[in-house]
């Protein structure tokens, strides 16, 4: 279980089949095909969702203030991709599948959770505790949390993993 990411946006003009098919081109171009829910048939990379609104069928979880998880960097350059794909003339909206709110993707948005995610990053929503450090490179390790007693140990920074639960 987990909060899935929204990306939304209405071209100011509406769009036909070849532009529809010309902008999933770009997107599975920019961001890479298997990032994407392209279904077997249509195999495109966004489809209408609302009234002149079109829904990016990424498959990235919510990265927000309070769930620091998904992939922050790749949902603000998709965002920046469609704003810059339409010259500016659009409006996009982002926001997580479990509260479906969804908020503009403003420069001021975009801002305050960018400069967020520079100072946390993942560490809140991973459980990184800065006592525990990485045998490795020093960094800190985060802690799965398993029940039981026990837990697995890893470093974003490296990559290292205990790969055992530590009892
Ligand atoms: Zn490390």
């Amino acid at each position: 279980m987990g909060l899935d990411a929204i990306i939304e946006f209405k071209p100011e003009r509406p769009m036909d089949n070849g532009e529809v098919k010309v902008l999933s081109w770009r997107l599975c171009d920019a961001f890479g095909a298997e990032s994407f829910w392209l279904d077997d048939k249509s195999k495109m990379a966004i489809e209408a969702c609302r009234d002149g609104w079109w829904s990016v069928r990424q498959m990235w979880r919510y990265y927000g203030i309070d769930y620091e998880r998904g992939p922050l960097s790749i949902i603000l350059a998709t965002c920046k991709f469609v704003c810059d794909y339409f010259d500016g003339k659009v409006v996009i909206e982002y926001g997580d599948d479990c509260s479906g709110v969804l908020g503009e993707v403003t420069e001021e948005f975009v801002s305050i959770l960018w400069k967020h995610f520079v100072k946390y990053g993942h560490y809140s929503y991973l459980g990184v505790n800065e006592k525990n450090r990485c045998p490795v490179c020093d960094g800190p390790l985060w802690d799965s949390g398993y029940s039981g007693g026990g837990v697995l140990r890893g470093c974003t920074g490296c990559g290292y993993s205990s790969n055992r639960m530590l009892l």
